[in-house]
């Protein structure tokens, strides 16, 4: 795989070429469904499907969506809109442990919030895999039947031996020649309860001597005495994933199976597997075929369930929607949206190689949506006084300030001016550096959407910290108001009235890993931490930001994109979010 920093791919997406394709195939045309997944009579008893296509996305509810998913989100959901087809949502819940409830809701509240429904007319097209263990049980009992399955009585560790290596064969199992007879009455007997857990195993009959590993008798059920969320007690043998995946797929008259290249490898399987079951009568033509793709690396975060469950029990966030985690439910809240998610997936496309993609890409998607959706606000994040000394006591006006920029028909809103302001720390600089051209001692600035003002010294504190900078303003300057721009100044700076201001929590989120690939080589991942991904500070805001709604997104003015947080902000008390600052300041 390459690291190397990955440019900005022309978005190209082979899948659709396939499509086009398969969709001028009488096959697909004239595919039946009847209303709901099952076997080939119930669908054969169907109708002509409505969806021209249908795919699926099947994540297993063992932990919440990431942003990896929301690249195979995006395919799936995207092609079955764009080809007139449907995309199923489904559980693959055929593994026992480590599944839950909560899982299963922020999975479908996720895929939902990206901006995609699984409902065709009627039918919800929400399914769980584990309601085909019936199916998946007289699937292996017609796989033995035809003397496609036997079960094996090695040990693990002998199986283990005898697979083989990638230039030996395999050498078949003692239990390879078993009797249709009595394969049938063990594997009843392992359905019933009558043997330990990994004991027997039932095992496809194909090659020993394949080169492809995963059709050396791949193992399909195995014993197993777990409770089940869905099933409860009722199974204690459970199929493996590679067994159950297609069976699922082809009872919900999957046609193009979308997976990662991991997969590759099980594809001759999916396909032995779907061939055996339909000349049994079991499953109907046409059988959905598998396509892989790459799978999304992201610089600077770690994509694996794993992991992620890992930072969240560890507690090294504060919980699943930590705003700095790469899981959908922390970008939500970190205020990423579903139009930025698009855009990125767009740019990246789907390929067959892997490779890194820079988070960089992901940020830049994010801003581009915000610059057009985000209304500007005015905000002091580091603040110092500015007092204007020959401004009146008391008084105050109103200064019109765009909503948007690009979008006039937005209007202005009104802030107000008044003799003390809250400015940027950075601002000012006593001794200025070169090449600064905000306020410096004699120096002038404008006040954005204000007047000039020329700076006549500052006030500090014991430490040499300047604490009040003073100014006088220059009356006939006034933005708006016609000569105002009779006195040229090099720079303008933001601003918000002390006695207006709004004071707000505000955080500033960092990336959560300091290495762009966290854990690389033998390293523990945890190492590359980065201890300071998040500041929480106080700001000083213009006063229409304490009345705000959670989840709506502004532009800070000259600082970035903020989200009000939905999880901790109260009404007339909003908390912040940084989604990201106006520009890459990660490298510099
Ligand atoms: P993880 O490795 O994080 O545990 P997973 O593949 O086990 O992920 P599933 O719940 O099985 O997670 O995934 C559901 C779907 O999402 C699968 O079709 C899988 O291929 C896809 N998917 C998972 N991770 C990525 C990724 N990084 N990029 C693209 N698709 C992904
Ligand atoms: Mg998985």
């Amino acid at each position: 795989m390459s690291s190397e920093k990955t440019p900005i791919q022309p978005a190209s997406n082979f899948i659709r070429a396939i499509i086009e394709k398969d969709l001028a195939l009488i096959n697909y045309a004239t595919k039946k469904w009847a209303g709901s997944p099952g076997d080939a009579a119930h669908q054969d008893a169907g109708v002509v499907d409505t969806a021209k296509i249908r795919t699926r996305f099947p994540p297993e509810p063992n932990g919440y969506l990431h942003i990896g998913h929301a690249k195979s989100i995006f395919l799936n959901f995207g092609l079955a809109r764009d080809f007139g087809g449907v995309c199923h949502l489904r559980f693959d819940d055929t593994n026992p442990e480590k599944e839950s409830q909560e899982y299963v809701d922020s999975i479908a509240d996720a895929v939902k919030w990206l901006g995609f429904d699984w409902h065709n007319n009627n039918e919800s097209n929400l399914y769980f895999a584990s309601n085909y263990f019936d199916f998946m049980y007289r699937a292996a009992e017609s796989l033995i039947e035809a003397g496609h399955a036997y079960v094996d009585s090695q040990t693990a560790e002998e199986m283990r031996i005898t697979r083989g290596t990638l230039t030996e064969a395999g050498k078949n199992s003692p239990w390879r020649d078993r009797s249709v007879a009595e394969n049938l009455s063990l594997f009843r007997e392992m359905r019933d309860g009558k043997h330990a857990d990994g004991s027997l195993i039932l095992r496809a009959k194909i090659d020993m001597a394949s080169p492809n590993f995963n059709m050396r008798d791949p193992a399909i059920y195995r014993v197993r005495r777990a409770h089940h969320h869905n099933t409860g007690d009722k199974w204690c043998i459970y199929p493996m994933y590679t067994f159950a995946h297609p069976i699922e797929d082809a009872l919900e008259r999957i046609t193009h199976s979308i997976c990662t290249l991991e997969f590759e490898d099980q594809r001759p399987f999916y396909d032995w597997l779907l061939e055996c079951l339909a000349e049994a009568g079991l499953l109907a033509h046409p059988l959905p075929k598998q396509y892989e793709f790459a799978r999304l690396n992201l610089t600077y975060v770690v994509l694996s369930k794993r992991k992620l469950i890992q930072l969240v029990e560890e507690k090294h966030v504060s919980g699943w929607d930590d705003p700095r985690l790469p899981t959908l439910a922390g970008a939500r809240r970190r205020g990423y949206t579903p139009a930025g998610f698009k855009l990125f997936t767009d740019r990246i496309g789907v390929s067959k190689a892997d490779s890194w993609i820079e988070y960089s890409i992901l940020e830049d998607s994010m801003r581009e949506v915000l610059n057009v959706d985000a209304e500007r606000r005015i905000a002091v994040l580091d603040p110092i006084k500015l007092v204007i000394d020959n401004y009146p006591d008391n008084q105050s006006e109103d200064c019109f300030a765009p909503n948007h920029p690009l979008k006039p028909e937005l209007g202005k809103r009104t802030v107000q001016l008044s003799k003390a302001l809250w400015i940027e720390r950075e601002d000012f600089m006593e001794v200025p550096s070169k090449g600064f051209f905000r306020l410096t001692p004699d120096g002038m600035v404008r006040l954005r959407y204000g007047y000039v003002v020329k700076c006549t010294g500052c006030e500090k504190d014991a430490d040499g910290n300047v604490t009040v900078v003073h100014c006088e303003y220059l009356p006939d300057t006034k933005s708006g108001t016609p000569g105002s721009d009779s006195v040229k100044v090099k720079g303008n700076i933001h601003w918000v009235s002390a006695s207006h201001a709004h004071e707000a929590e505000v955080r500033l989120y960092d990336r959560l890993f300091k290495e762009a690939h966290p854990g690389e080589g033998d390293k523990d991942f945890l190492d590359d931490l980065n201890p300071n991904s998040v500041t929480s500070i106080t700001a000083q805001l213009e006063l229409g930001l304490k009345d705000v709604s959670a989840e709506e997104c502004f532009q800070f003015e000259r600082h970035g994109y903020f989200v009000v947080d939905k999880k901790d902000s109260v009404v007339g008390k909003p908390v912040f979010n940084r989604t990201v600052t106006l520009r890459d300041a990660w490298q510099k």
